[in-house]
């Protein structure tokens, strides 16, 4: 028998193309349509895809062909897919959007406004690749058909504006965040906030009250008996908003019996880049990171944003047509880990112990922790250890809070929506500590549990597992 994604490609086009038929159907005016959804019934789809039967000799090729036909349409993961379950839209789901992917490729979609919305509404959570029986390689096809769409496609002046120098020129670079921050720290210091327009109300609603900045020395040595010596990924945001988490995080390896060591010439992970359509941009940061990162000699390589750490161990696919880069990005990423999946391993060794705070305590599950790297029963041992019976499960906590990188600023009302749904389900929990481990995540339940007049205290892992081991 063979294993799940490997199909021949032969089975995989015949399925492909008999799903095409009968799945979905043209119109009659050039539009095609889901004849059927998951649902089972007759449905029409809020949107229609343009089909241009000129555009099928010149479409340049973006997708890995075999990567693409790895899809068998069978629908399994579109009840794990966020946007699909606020919009029932087949054209939201992972399915829909792999058909448009290849259709755009194919020469038989248009790479218009319409391709271009169903692709920017994904959130790249990656919770279809986590359920999808083919193997289908979701991420890596929605990287690829970002990049393609951003050299292809002309967007607003204000789109244009935030993604190219806001989130390209700004977010990862520490020390211009920390100057792009200043006037929002006047602002509300001003209490004006209420004055501003939406997108730039909701834009500030995301920073955090108290933003924590630590001096994280170079190297910090091992406390009591040495196990091991590994690197530190301090990160964009989280050295700039969590600086205190960081030096959490180097407490709770150093109480574990590692030396740390952050290299200065350390940069931006790369994900920012890869995640909005900037491959060649990401493939530089990987190429600083490794070189950096090779000059020590290390154990690991450690991780406490979950969003960068599925792009830290993705390197050797990120490089993986360059031959030069190829095996060392493997190399790398074959070192990094979350700080949650290395801790586990060392967990008898650094203190760790129920606590008395008392506090029902849940744990929310960051989409590129849980789906793009499969870590979910690593985090929750830790935080079950401190918490005992205090413990209390999260409905959907697997399902995105909105955040998604930068997708809370360029899709504004779908990160509302799951927002809302997170802090809904967080509040019918019972739980006073929500734990998660990504900094977009947070912000944005810190944010949203804000707007709700809540009292539910937020805290990245780290600092839950230092207050219990101090
Ligand atoms: S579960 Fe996988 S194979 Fe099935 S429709 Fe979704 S992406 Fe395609
Ligand atoms: S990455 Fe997330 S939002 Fe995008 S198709 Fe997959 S499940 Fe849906």
């Amino acid at each position: 028998m063979r294993a799940p994604g490997t199909r021949s490609r032969d089975h995989r086009r015949s399925v492909a193309r008999i799903w095409s038929i009968s799945v979905w159907s043209e119109n009659g005016n050039g539009l095609i349509s889901p004849s059927l959804s998951s649902k089972g019934g007759e449905e029409e789809p809020p949107h229609s895809l343009v089909m241009s039967p000129t555009l099928k000799s010149s479409s340049p090729r973006f997708l890995d062909e075999d990567k693409a036909l790895a899809c068998i349409h069978c629908g399994l993961c579109l009840g794990s897919c966020p946007t699909y379950l606020e919009t029932g839209d087949e054209n939201d789901s992972p399915r829909g959007r792999i058909y448009l992917m290849r259709a755009v490729q194919d020469g038989r979609l248009a790479l218009g406004d319409t391709a271009v919305r169903h692709i920017d509404l994904c959130l790249g959570c990656r919770a279809c690749e986590a359920v999808c029986p083919s193997g289908v390689q979701y991420g890596d096809l929605l990287e690829h058909t970002r990049d393609h769409f951003e050299k292809h496609y002309r967007r607003s002046i204000p789109q244009t504006f935030l993604r190219r120098l806001v989130i390209e020129k700004i977010f990862p670079y520490p020390e211009r965040m920390k100057w792009a921050l200043l006037p929002a720290k006047a602002l509300r210091a001003l209490g004006v906030e209420q004055w501003l327009p939406k997108f730039a109300r909701e834009a500030m609603s995301l920073i955090p009250e108290a933003i924590s900045s630590a001096d994280i020395p170079e190297i910090s040595p091992a406390l009591g008996p040495a196990r091991g010596r590994v690197g530190f990924i301090s990160g964009c945001v989280m050295s700039v908003m969590f600086g205190e988490t960081n030096a959490a995080s180097i407490r709770l390896l150093n109480r574990a019996g590692y030396e740390v060591v952050v290299p200065r010439s350390q940069g931006c992970c790369g994900a920012l880049f890869a995640h909005s359509g900037n491959l060649e941009a990401a493939r530089a940061c990987a190429r600083q990171n490794i070189e950096t990162f090779e000059r020590e000699k290390l154990d690991a390589i450690i991780i406490n944003a979950a969003g960068c750490g599925s792009t830290l161990k993705e390197y050797g696919q990120l490089l993986g047509t360059d031959p030069q880069w190829k095996d060392r990005g493997l190399s790398f990423s074959a070192k990094v880990k979350d700080l949650t999946e290395w801790l586990v391993t060392a967990r008898t060794d650094f203190g760790l112990r129920p606590s008395g705070f008392g506090f029902r305590v849940t744990y929310h599950d960051a989409c590129h922790l849980a789906h793009a790297q499969r870590i979910t029963k690593q985090p929750r041992e830790l935080v079950k250890a401190v918490a005992g019976k205090n413990f209390v499960d999260l409905p959907e906590s697997d399902v995105c809070c909105g955040s998604a990188g930068t997708y809370n600023l360029t899709e504004p009302e779908m990160a509302e929506r799951l927002q809302t749904r997170k802090i809904e389900n967080i509040v019918k929990s019972g739980a006073q500590i929500v734990v998660s481990s990504n900094p977009g995540c947070l912000l944005q339940i810190q944010a949203g549990l804000r707007q709700t007049g809540s009292n539910i205290e937020v805290l990245h892992i780290a600092d839950y597992l230092d207050r219990a081991t101090a």
